[in-house]
């Protein structure tokens, strides 16, 4: 058997269009959506990270609004700048690139952002909306495996999924969005669950999100299953693979998504999609 590819870049672009169409209604009614997306110093991967969100809303009709600060920013000036975008209407998300540098504390950046605004969704209070199945923000990763999932037209409704990795950005978001979002049956697993394979085996869905090449084989897979490969991974040669032996799985599988191309894609463009939702509540209080 030979699974269907679930195209990440497609999909992207389907949701692009549905995200700058409503942009477009939302800048016409006077409430342009606006992202805030602040990088501090001067990693590279984050610099690409952010010159490709902000490009994406460019390219969407969403209004970025970027702030580059030398490395030696302090966390009160930091959090001072939060403060201010908080009480900004005219912006709806805001983005505050990680890594930080080491004298500044993570978590309180990410508290300080408010819930209506935190469109990345990795606030303590996010988190517990969307444990409580309220209406927070989805964290943008585990919203596109999501999404990516539903592309297949399959019902999900009491389905054995299997989350592999638990991390606080994509294991655990991803198997509550699976288990509250879509009523499917979870079982998540880590680097202390004895055998996966017995497992992955039983599993109608696979997430892998671990950050090691070739964690879910062939022999690990139901046939037919929907496989959604969350990993980044980089081989010897240089080039980008995911957590799971796709030229094994895909012989297996019934749906599986590439790396990269799949799952990649989705996060900016959930980003947008958040930012919209935050910019049309925002519009219709
Ligand atoms: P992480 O914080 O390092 O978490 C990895 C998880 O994998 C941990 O929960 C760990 O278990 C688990 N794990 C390790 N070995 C395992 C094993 N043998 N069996 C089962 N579970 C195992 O990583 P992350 O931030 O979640 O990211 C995971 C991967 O996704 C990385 O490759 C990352 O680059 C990629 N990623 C991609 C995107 C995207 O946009 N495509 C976004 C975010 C992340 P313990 O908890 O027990 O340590």
């Amino acid at each position: 058997m030979t699974a269907q590819l679930i195209d990440g870049n497609a999909l992207s672009r389907q949701l692009r269009s549905e995200v700058a169409q409503r942009a477009a209604a939302l800048t016409a009614r006077g409430h342009q959506p606006g992202l805030a997306v602040i990088l501090v110093g001067e990693d590279p991967a984050s610099a690409v990270y952010v010159r490709n969100k902000v490009k994406a809303c460019e390219d969407s009709g969403v209004r970025s609004i970027f702030e580059k600060y030398d490395a030696d920013l302090s966390e009160a000036a930091l959090l001072a700048r939060i403060e201010a975008l908080n009480a900004d209407p005219t912006v709806h998300g805001i983005l505050v690139q990680m890594p930080l540098p080491k004298h500044i504390d993570p978590h309180k950046v990410i508290e300080a952002i408010a819930t209506s605004k935190d469109v990345d969704g990795y606030s303590v209070l996010s988190a517990g909306e969307l444990m409580a199945g309220l209406e927070g923000f989805r964290p943008c990763t585990p919203y596109g495996s999501m999404k990516l999932i539903e592309s297949t037209g399959q019902s999900i409704k009491g389905k054995h999924a299997v989350v592999i990795g638990r991390s606080n950005t994509v294991g655990k978001p991803m198997a509550l969005l699976l288990l509250l979002q879509a009523n499917a049956t979870v079982t998540v697993t880590h680097s202390g669950t004895p055998d996966l394979g017995y497992h992955t085996r039983q599993a109608d869905i696979v997430v892998a999100a671990v950050g090691r090449a070739n964690t879910l084989t062939a022999d690990m897979v139901k046939p037919g299953a929907i496989v959604i490969d969350v990993g980044i991974n980089r081989k010897a040669d240089g080039k980008l693979c995911g957590d799971v032996d796709f030229d094994g799985v895909k012989e297996v599988a019934g749906w599986i998504t590439p790396v990269p191309g799949g799952v990649g894609p989705m996060t900016i463009t959930m980003l947008l999609v958040n930012t919209i939702e935050a910019a049309e509540r925002t519009a219709a209080r």
